[in-house]
């Protein structure tokens, strides 16, 4: 029975929400406990089917998970890994990184994830500031950074270690037993690499209790329920990835399948029919590619999906339209980021209408507005940046960034936590994203966010992806310039471009039209698919001073 989103919010208790869990948020709490032994005794209860590209499956139970993971934990100890040291693990969707991060929780030490696609100065830049011990990884990742003289200890899951064991004879050599440390709530679990969108990531601190500050979003937003199977396909080398997609559904002890495998519209389709996916969360460029595929590949599957939720960049109601119309089911987006967590969502569990464009109403238990440059809120259907109040409820989930104190507080403004994000409110509160703050365009006096001209491109037919910038103007500023990628049967020109401009004309308005649009082969993006504007404004600012 679908509830009312007016009544999850009166209704909400954070001291509810603590019941569930093993641990306190208030005193000894971790990740491990919650995500895995908890449920370990049960020795059929499953946590997860493994399957990679090539057609590998494994299914583990929790049971199964603990006892690997304890007897990780221990050959971690004996490596020397104590309570508070880094350790980053880079491999793709392996069940020798799953266990990896329970064991590194186990000890409480802290785990930072690094994503496979990284090159050399990516990952040295990560592992140099987190000041990592250890890195588990695999030859093929590790040979990106051989020449660097890394100072870290390396674990390679297809290597030999000294004594001569491989990762698994490793592993196996080690009693499985082991007694976690009573970490606090407060304690460190994860040090998360920010995309850097805007520029250099930033390690985002998350504690134990995140785990629990997760509660509403998994049970509301995705609404996870006990005979979910679970699918996630962002990549753990993301704050998504990792906490929500793995171990979100794992804390709450319900299956998930993990696919180690590139992103393909038509395998999503079929892991969805093989395993009786019915719940999926993944990035709009993934749910676009599914779109494009078409119907008559999507028609080959029984798909029992329920619930599709997005996050990660603007949705556009195009793609929601098109889930509505062939699934019978839209598309929910959710609105977070690594430092803050998903605090503005449409609710899968409630009947909520769905705005198509719009990422909906603020998380239950938290406090979100809209504020402007002195820290006040502002008006109802005004543009400010998106807050989370951190003297409200469980505000106060940002830790700080590692090693960066003046970062760190530039995202504080009085009692709110910035997010970099701008957006308005309609008069029913649905949210409706605006842009990055530095992103916005300035020209002519108006300030112009890109997502609602990107939406209104994105209707048309011809366009599969959009980036719209500032670029430099004597007179005016900026204008309004668009980067397009077309649908495959659409090819460049100057016509096509008058009418995609005079189709924004007509949907928007005047001053929002893209005044110039050039055609390009791919936008740029950040490994997690965030379109990456910076870079194109930059162009757009350097051809101006080479002039
Ligand atoms: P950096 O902080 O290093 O520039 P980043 O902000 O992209 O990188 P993440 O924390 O991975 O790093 O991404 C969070 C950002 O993603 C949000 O601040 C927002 O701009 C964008 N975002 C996430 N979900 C949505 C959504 N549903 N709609 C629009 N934008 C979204
Ligand atoms: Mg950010």
């Amino acid at each position: 029975m679908a509830v009312k989103y007016e009544e999850l919010v009166k209704n909400f208790s954070w001291d509810e929400v603590k019941t569930f869990y093993a641990g306190s948020p208030d005193g000894i709490m971790n990740m491990a406990q919650e995500a895995c032994d908890r449920w370990a005794d049960d020795p059929d209860r499953i946590a997860i089917y493994w399957e990679d590209s090539l057609g590998n499956t494994e299914t583990w139970t929790y049971q199964k998970l603990k006892e690997k993971s304890d007897k990780m934990a221990n050959g971690l100890c004996s490596l020397g890994i104590k309570k508070g040291d880094r350790v980053a693990g880079m491999l793709g969707k392996d069940m020798e990184l799953v266990i990896t991060i329970l064991a590194v929780w186990k000890i409480g030490a802290i785990y930072v994830p690094l994503f496979t696609a990284f090159g050399p100065d990516a990952i040295m830049h990560r592992a140099t500031d987190s000041e990592i011990s250890l890195l588990v990884t695999n030859r093929e990742q590790i040979s990106k950074v051989e020449d660097r003289n890394p100072s870290f200890q390396v674990l390679l899951t297809d290597g030999i270690t000294k004594d001569g064991k491989s990762f698994w004879e490793f592993v196996e050599s080690f009693p499985d037993q082991f007694e976690m440390e009573p970490t606090n709530g407060l304690d460190p679990s994860v040090i998360q690499y920010t995309s850097g969108s805007t520029g250099l990531p930033k390690g985002s601190i998350a504690a134990h209790k995140g785990i629990y500050n997760l509660y509403p979003y998994l049970k509301y937003a995705l609404h996870m329920e006990d005979d979910d199977v679970f699918f996630g396909a962002a990549d753990l080398g993301w704050s998504n990835g990792l906490l929500v997609c793995t171990f979100g559904p794992l804390s709450l002890g319900i299956k998930t399948v993990v696919y180690k495998g590139p992103f393909q519209a038509e395998k999503v389709f079929q892991i969805m029919e093989k395993y009786g996916v019915t719940n999926f969360s993944y990035i709009p460029t993934a749910y676009r590619m599914m779109m494009a595929a078409g119907t008559d590949v999507l028609k080959k599957y029984n798909i029992k999906v329920r619930k599709f939720s997005s996050a990660g960049e603007p949705l556009d109601a195009e793609v929601t339209r098109f889930f509505q119309d062939n699934f019978g089911r839209a598309i929910y987006d959710h609105y977070g980021a690594t430092e803050i967590g998903m605090i503005v969502n449409n609710y899968n569990i409630t009947d909520m209408p769905i705005k198509p464009g719009s990422m909906g109403l603020p998380l239950p238990g938290y406090k979100v507005g809209l504020i402007d440059e002195q820290g006040n809120e502002v008006k109802q259907g005004q543009v400010g940046q998106i807050a989370l109040d951190t003297t409200m409820g469980e505000g106060l989930k940002f830790r700080g960034y590692w090693n960066n104190p003046e970062k760190s507080s530039e995202k504080i403004r009085g009692k709110w936590l910035l997010s970099g994000d701008l957006a308005k409110q309609d008069e029913d509160g649905y949210f409706w994203f605006q842009g990055r703050a530095d992103d916005v365009i300035s020209s002519a006096g108006y300030r112009i966010g890109p997502t609602e001209v990107e939406a209104s491109l994105m209707e048309h037919p011809a366009v599969l992806e959009a980036a719209v910038v500032g670029k430099p103007d004597k007179t005016k500023g900026e204008i309004v310039k668009a980067y397009i990628v077309l649908n495959q049967g659409y090819e460049p020109s100057d016509e096509l471009s008058e009418t995609l401009s005079l189709f924004v004309k007509n949907k928007l308005s005047k001053h929002q039209y893209p005044k110039e649009i050039e055609f390009i082969d791919s936008l740029p993006k950040t490994q997690s698919g965030k379109t990456q504007r910076f870079l194109l404004k930059k162009r757009e600012y350097e051809k101006q001073a080479n002039r």
